[in-house]
């Protein structure tokens, strides 16, 4: 089974294709962020720890994210394959991983910066589900309410206007580097994340079934 890590922007899909990929290929979807949310709202002491650096739009530090995915890592249905989304984000990060498990591709997703902060200020999640949604071109059948359990859709805190700036900024100093390091490993394939959902699933499907280069 296949170890997939999805790299990309803030805002640009990831995490709406990461659920029904790694549903398809039967292996978990593994999102910092969302592992992250979750112990900020556990009101753990490593939540809180994190809920500073998130609000602003900062990266949360190393060693706390590394705890919260290994953690992860290590339960048996992660084992044998995974859709990885939100990991690495800088380069040692990249070179963590490395060590940690052997990655098979590294999706990158690519939109231009004006398509992101539409996407991002347009984006409302479900705190039950975690459901995502675009309020043009994903919206719910109610307005404002889940199409899975009903529960009042919000805006995450750090898709307000300042935390997406710090986001993108973040984003292309620390985090674009790694297209360089995944060029050179052989392990990074690109597909356009234009377009609809479906439409971005099929090239995500497609650039998967590509031999390797
Ligand atoms: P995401 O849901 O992937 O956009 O992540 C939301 C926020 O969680 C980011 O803006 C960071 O503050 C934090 N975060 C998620 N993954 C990481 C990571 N790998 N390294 C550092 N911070 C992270």
């Amino acid at each position: 089974m296949p170890r997939i890590v999805l790299l990309g922007p803030p805002g640009v899909g990831k995490g709406t294709q990461a659920g029904p990929l790694a549903k398809t290929l039967g292996v978990p979807h593994l999102s910092t962020g969302e592992l992250l949310r979750a112990a900020v709202a556990g009101g753990t002491p490593l939540g809180r720890e994190a809920d500073v650096y998130m609000r602003a739009g900062r990266l949360v530090p190393d060693e706390l994210v590394l705890h919260i995915l290994t953690e992860r890592l290590e339960e048996p249905d992660a084992r044998p394959g995974f859709v990885l989304d939100g990991y690495p984000r800088n380069r040692s990060q990249a070179e963590t991983l490395a060590r940690l498990v052997p990655v098979d591709i590294v999706l990158f997703f690519e939109l231009p910066e004006h398509a992101l902060i539409e996407r991002l200020t347009l984006r409302r999640s479900c705190p039950t589900c975690g459901r995502l949604y675009n309020l043009a071109t994903l919206p719910p059948k109610v307005p404002g309410r889940c199409d899975e359990d009903g529960s009042p859709l919000l805006q995450r805190s750090d898709d307000a206007p300042e935390a997406v700036r710090t986001r993108l900024r973040t984003y292309r100093e620390q985090t674009e580097p790694l297209l360089e390091f995944y060029r050179s490993t052989g392990q990074l394939r690109s597909i356009d994340a234009s377009g609809t959902t479906t439409e971005v699933g099929h090239r995500l499907r497609e650039a998967l079934d590509r031999p390797n280069p």
